[in-house]
């Protein structure tokens, strides 16, 4: 008897009872799964059939072009569907092809991906584009082990890239799938450790093996098991009476949709004190005809370019940091900007304080007027830095958080009443 007909027919006498806690569910990390292959070419076709009539519209799903599907994959890393749509586009215009995405500068696609977050991405997707261009003469390679060795390309992107782009019969598991199999399942334990994982490939590869000569190849499994996980078995709500594949899930036996999968608790995301300044660069000596000449000027301020490799790596940003414990904020703000670009500030009044969270942490930035008190910014802590007037701000790729400082300094038309 096999290991998913097994649990079946035990699910079916619960389902008569009272339907049990996950907590009571056994593990399965140590089981190995014996599919039926009855019951997985029946959980085959009824997924195929339903994903014939609701396939959802994404535009890269149009498409059998590795380049698009390699942006698409590359953008979607962390990232949610809707937000990608808006750049992918976007960004295909800019760059159509993988040679000219490798042709191009770095501040070029960084700008082209500004406001999409997790920057590292474009520069990987930027550094594969020329490792394609060099090492493949163009053509984006079909194999898993061979796209894993391009910049940013993980097991993930990878799987996705040669199974949606080259109908390679690999499993791609993103959340949508994880939690879909979780499930139909009921694993006990959380899909993120080792041996879940190799649960859930298993049954996607045995899914995959029924279809040899059948219509519908690996492509087709893997799209259709992440729109089942996005359009039905969604995570708080499920549609189970809508569901093609309720006839065998156990979760939905016991009761417990929801309760899948098991998750061990986040750990809580740290907060920290930051304070920048906004460093107005003083007018030069000037003769009483310059004088007159100078409200035309326009004011520049000091930005410094992060180093490449750490968080944000290569964006631009007013220069500052995080609070030490007992320092007070305008402290904080010229103790940072002396130790990243070489400058004694006065510090001025406050401009604005904006709340941003990232993956991993949760920051309160407090933004100061600065003016310099002598000497010539040096990049000490950072890659570069810049006096760049206030219309050339919108030329540089800044993150989140200093976008809103860029838009507080137009709304306020505070660049033009510095000189
Ligand atoms: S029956 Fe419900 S819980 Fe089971 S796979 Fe379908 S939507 Fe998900």
């Amino acid at each position: 008897m096999s290991w998913i007909r097994d649990r079946l027919k035990a699910s079916s006498k619960e389902a008569s009872g009272a339907s049990r806690a996950p907590k009571e569910l056994p593990s399965t990390a140590s089981q190995q799964i014996a599919l039926d292959p009855s019951l997985m070419k029946r959980l085959r076709r009824a997924l195929l059939r339903w994903h014939a009539r609701v396939q959802r519209d994404v535009p890269w799903r149009q498409t059998r072009d590795p380049y698009r599907i390699l942006v698409a994959e590359y953008m979607s890393q962390q990232t949610q569907l809707a937000r990608v749509r808006a750049y992918y586009e976007r960004f295909l215009r800019r760059f159509p092809d993988v040679w000219t995405l490798a042709r191009a500068s770095l501040d070029q696609v960084r700008k082209a991906w500004e406001g999409l977050g997790y920057y590292a991405r474009a520069r990987y997707l930027h550094e594969a584009a020329r490792q394609i261009v060099r090492e493949h003469g163009g053509r984006i390679p079909d194999d898993p082990a061979r796209l894993s060795a391009l910049p940013g390309c993980g097991p993930y992107t990878a799987a996705a890239i040669a199974s949606l782009a080259f109908d390679r019969p690999v499993p791609v598991l993103d959340g949508n799938v994880r939690r879909v199999i979780c499930r139909i399942l009921a694993l006990g334990e959380d899909p993120r450790r080792r041996a879940i994982e190799w649960e859930l490939r298993a049954f996607v590869a045995a899914l995959m093996a029924m279809g040899k000569n059948s219509k519908g190849g690996a492509r087709a499994i893997n799209q259709a098991l992440m729109d089942l996980g996005a359009l039905i078995c969604r995570p708080r709500a499920p549609h189970c009476e809508r569901c093609c594949w309720r006839f065998a899930c156990r979760a939905w036996q016991l009761a417990s949709p929801t309760a899948f999968p098991v998750k061990s608790a986040a750990p809580r995301r740290p907060h920290y004190e930051i304070a920048v300044g906004v460093i107005w660069r003083p007018p030069p000596a000037l003769s009483s005809r310059s004088r007159r000449m100078q409200r035309d000027f326009e004011s520049e301020v000091l930005i410094a370019q992060r180093r490449e490799g750490g968080l944000l790596g290569g964006l631009w940003e007013f220069p500052g940091g995080k609070r030490e414990p007992g320092e007070s904020l305008r402290r904080c703000c010229a103790r940072e900007i002396e130790e990243e670009v070489g400058l004694r500030v006065r510090v001025g009044r406050k401009l604005l304080t904006i709340r941003h969270a990232y993956s991993h942490f949760r920051i309160t930035m407090h933004v100061f007027e600065c003016w310099p008190l002598g000497g010539s910014p040096r990049a000490l802590g950072c890659q570069k830095v810049r006096w760049v007037r206030c219309s050339h701000l919108s030329r540089y790729p800044f993150p989140a958080a200093n976008r809103r400082i860029i838009e507080a300094l137009r709304e306020g038309d505070l660049c033009a009443k510095r000189r």
